[in-house]
């Protein structure tokens, strides 16, 4: 589809039509910028020449005559570093400028052993997983990394999160770009990466979309308008600490008593399952017993799935998503979980909210956040104003 843009358009706004495939060709650039042949061609050449953007097939595959030549972007130039880091294990990727994996790895790590175990294990993982990419430190040109808990974007640390004790303020950005110079890091709360994700490669055509995890805590991030809505220092969808409407003493991580969190998260599950007489140490053992049939793990698994169900139909009445995408450890145990949020969901909200909400499994599932750890940081860098940055520092005008 080619529509006209906000003239004028810069270098970057130009890479980013190519990009979503707005305009592929000079001619179709010239059209949808409504800037002229000559500046379209050298704006074109800047990013060329940046080794932003490479010349592809010809449309009729002839390369005789003058068929416009398709231009795309330049997916080798350099690699996204992405992290997803949970609370008991770790996902780190190398990826192309397309977000494509070449490189994956996941190891169990305790988030709670603290920044300088576990960022320690995050820089030789991504040694290890570079050399297998066969690519350098130098080919770094970003770096995405997710971590479960409410972070401050613009200074790339996290806020006081309730499962990562001793991480509060720890600057977590600064420490990886130091690593890689002059790329861009971004650092996100992982619920917010996983809806990006979600949204991005699954159900981009929707407005609005909320993604919850179910793992050893529970939240929500939230598309609004296509964008993630970040809130005050990442706590949007923050749905894990409202107090459940089941009365519950049991102490939450926060600090607080009868929080969803504590009452419906893998964590929850674990413990009352342990009450009830199992050996179960992780949301792992929770998702084999539901698998192998076991009555009692069904239940408190739908059951859990109903207190958090109620939560999230506040959630559902205030931002109308058309789509409830439902991720984490737990949503491996989906048919009881996603019977007993769906139960609340439908029961509390009103039938005009619910008419064409539909509440589905993720995707994605346990690479929803590595896929938008690298996802956030191939958006940031490719925004239009950073891509016009990068060509001003090369000394090519705009
Ligand atoms: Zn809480």
């Amino acid at each position: 589809m080619i529509g006209s843009v906000l003239a004028p358009a810069s270098p970057g706004e130009m890479l980013r039509l190519v990009r979503t495939g707005r305009a592929v060709t000079r001619t179709q650039l010239v059209t949808a910028t409504g800037l002229s042949r000559s500046t379209v061609m050298h704006r074109v050449g800047a990013l060329l020449s940046a080794g932003l953007l490479v010349e592809g097939a010809r449309p009729d595959g002839s390369g005789g005559g003058r068929p416009p030549a398709t231009l795309a972007l330049n997916a080798g130039l350099g690699v996204v570093l992405a992290a997803d880091l949970g609370a008991q294990h770790g996902r780190l990727a190398v990826c192309d400028l397309e977000g494509e994996a070449l490189a994956e790895r996941e190891e169990p790590i305790h988030i709670a052993d603290g920044p300088d175990a576990v960022l320690d294990w995050v820089g030789r993982t991504f040694d290890a997983l570079l050399a297998e990419a066969g690519r350098h430190d130098a080919d770094v040109l970003a770096v995405g990394i997710d971590v479960p808990g409410p972070v401050d974007v613009e200074r790339g640390r996290p806020v006081s999160p309730p499962i990562m004790p001793g991480w509060d303020d720890h600057p977590v950005a600064d420490r990886l770009a130091e690593r890689y110079p002059g790329a861009l890091v971004r650092l996100e709360r992982d619920v917010q990466a996983m809806a990006l994700a979600e949204h991005r490669r699954h159900h981009s055509l929707l407005r609005d979309m909320v993604f919850v995890k179910v793992a050893t805590g529970i939240g929500a991030g939230i598309i609004a308008d296509g964008e993630v809505l970040q809130g005050s220092h990442g706590r949007a969808g923050d749905i894990g600490h409202i107090r459940s409407i089941e009365p519950s003493e049991v102490l939450c991580s926060c600090g607080n008593h009868g929080c969803v969190a504590a009452l419906a998260s893998g964590s929850a599950l674990v413990r009352r399952l342990k009450e009830a007489g199992y050996a179960v140490e992780s949301s792992l053992d929770v998702v084999e017993l539901v698998k192998a049939g076991d009555a009692v793990a069904t239940h408190h698994v739908r059951d859990a799935g109903r207190l958090l169900g109620a939560a999230l139909a506040a959630l559902v009445s205030v931002v109308a998503p058309s789509l409830v995408v439902v991720g984490g450890d737990l949503a491996d145990a989906s048919e009881p979980l996603l019977a007993g949020i769906r139960e609340s969901v439908y029961e509390r909200c009103s039938p005009r909210s619910t008419q064409e909400l539909r509440i589905l499994s993720s995707r994605l599932r346990e690479r929803a956040g590595v896929v938008g750890a690298a996802t956030l940081a191939l958006e940031h860098m490719l925004a239009p104003a950073a891509v016009d940055a990068r060509l001003a520092r090369r000394g090519v005008a705009a």
